[in-house]
């Protein structure tokens, strides 16, 4: 089925709002076998709205809407729709009840009198319940099949409704889930290897026998490997892109982390519980980056616990017990002073694994044997210390960003091969 979206906003069009809307429902269409072939964004007026969707009705005869459900006077989508379907507005009785009775139960409140529009429908349309939110959606379809679904905008409520209402409703129209042809994806996540090394480790697979699209998304986490099948069954298509994984893992086992949304940290606390081993970290230009990550996931008190932000080279002396001598022979930004420092965390929390980040941020600071974006990583696992020195790239922000995943990245490394963590 194709079909074609029309996202409604001024705040769209300003920039201040991102569609993530039109993403939401292009990737989940996408994985039932919808295509969507057009977007459009438009304001809040109302003529902008009716334009965009006579057009989509005329070339496709499918249309979804995103956002102007709501009460307030900007909220013109209903009745434009309307007016372009050659139908009047009536007051839906059901819907007045559900609004007077969730303002009651949530605000213990009459419904306001401008909220009463939440109740306006087209003549004839379908009511889209909305269980996440109180504005429903609205199904509106003319003698020839052509229909308009409408959804609000709000992201929560977007999503919930195209899980719950909207897929079902179009996948039954397509005849059912036993003859969808779909376009499924897989997302192979590495780190700690550039784009053209994941490349030559993949120059022997048999691309042909890969019946799997594969492409590099390159990004400050490393870079995503995106297996994509289309046009399959949903059997088939999961099938190929488990063959197709399985080829593309085995040249690049050490450097896959994960699937889909997997976070690097997330996976180093895991593997840390798994072991039975605690964890502190020592950080300079990264500022507790590393510590957040961390610490982002529920549970992860059973293995981090604590660090130290040494940024002045004074903490890293007082905190951490790097050497003067250290710091004078090789500079804060060296692998000597992150072995010391991640040696020192180790000891002074009493934990199992130290490690340590010191890197030039910038954008001042650069030298020529030590540029922008040199950053030293330290790891001591249990007494065994290693450091590696890096370049990465990037703004400031990017540069710590990168700097915190390469420490992640290392860590995994090195909770692996515990007694001989390699440099
Ligand atoms: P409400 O009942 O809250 O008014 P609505 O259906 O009228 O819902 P809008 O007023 O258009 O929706 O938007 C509500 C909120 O959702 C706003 O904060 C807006 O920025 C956000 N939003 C709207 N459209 C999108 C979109 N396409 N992607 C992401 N966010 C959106
Ligand atoms: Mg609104």
């Amino acid at each position: 089925m194709d079909v074609e979206l029309v996202s409604i906003g001024d705040e769209l069009l300003l920039g201040f709002t991102i569609d993530t809307n039109a993403a939401t429902f292009a990737r989940q269409a996408a994985a039932v076998g919808i295509r969507v072939v057009r977007r459009a964004t438009v304001g809040d007026g109302a003529e902008e709205i009716a334009a965009a969707v006579r057009a989509g009705i005329e070339r496709t005869g499918a249309v979804i809407t995103s956002g102007g459900l709501g009460p307030t006077a900007d909220d013109l989508t209903k009745a434009s729709i309307a007016a372009l379907f050659g139908r009047g507005m009536t007051l839906d009785e059901g819907i007045l009840e559900s609004l007077r009775a969730r303002w009651k139960a949530r605000w213990s409140r009459e419904l306001p009198e401008a909220n009463r529009a939440q109740a306006m429908i087209p003549e004839g349309a379908a009511i889209l319940p909305n269980g996440h939110g109180s504005a429903p959606g609205i199904w509106l379809e003319d003698a020839q099949g052509r229909w308009v679904a409408m959804l609000p905008g709000v992201p929560r409520e977007f999503r919930g409704m195209l899980a719950d209402v909207l897929l079902p409703t179009m996948i039954e129209r397509m005849g059912g889930e036993a003859g969808l042809r779909v376009v499924r994806s897989r997302t192979l996540r590495t780190t700690g290897i550039a784009e053209s090394a994941v490349a030559d480790l993949l120059q022997g697979i048999d691309r042909s026998a890969l019946r799997a699209s594969l492409a590099y998304l390159p990004g400050w986490e490393g870079v995503d490997l995106r297996l994509t099948v289309r046009n399959a069954s949903p059997e088939e298509a999961d099938a190929r892109l488990d063959a197709a994984a399985a080829q593309v893992r085995a040249p690049l086992a050490e450097w896959i982390y994960g699937e889909g949304d997997d976070d690097l940290a997330e996976v180093v606390v895991r593997a840390l519980r798994e072991s039975g081993r605690t964890i502190a970290v020592a950080e300079s230009c990264t500022g507790g980056m590393l510590g957040m990550r961390l610490t982002a996931m529920a549970g992860a008190s059973h293995a981090v616990m604590g660090g130290v932000i040494a940024y002045d080279n004074a903490v890293k002396v007082r905190e951490l017990g790097v050497r003067e001598s250290t710091l004078a022979e090789h500079g804060a930004v060296s692998v000597e002073t992150a072995r010391e420092m991640a040696a020192g965390i180790r000891t002074r929390f009493g934990v199992d694994v130290g490690v340590s980040i010191t890197g030039i941020a910038g954008p001042g600071g650069g030298t020529p044997e030590k540029p922008v974006g040199t950053v030293c990583i330290g790891l001591d696992v249990g007494g065994s210390v290693s450091a590696q020195r890096i370049v990465t790239i990037g703004d400031r922000h990017e540069i710590r960003q990168r700097s915190a995943q390469a420490a992640l990245a290392k860590l995994l490394r090195g909770l692996g091969t515990a007694d001989s963590a390699a440099g």
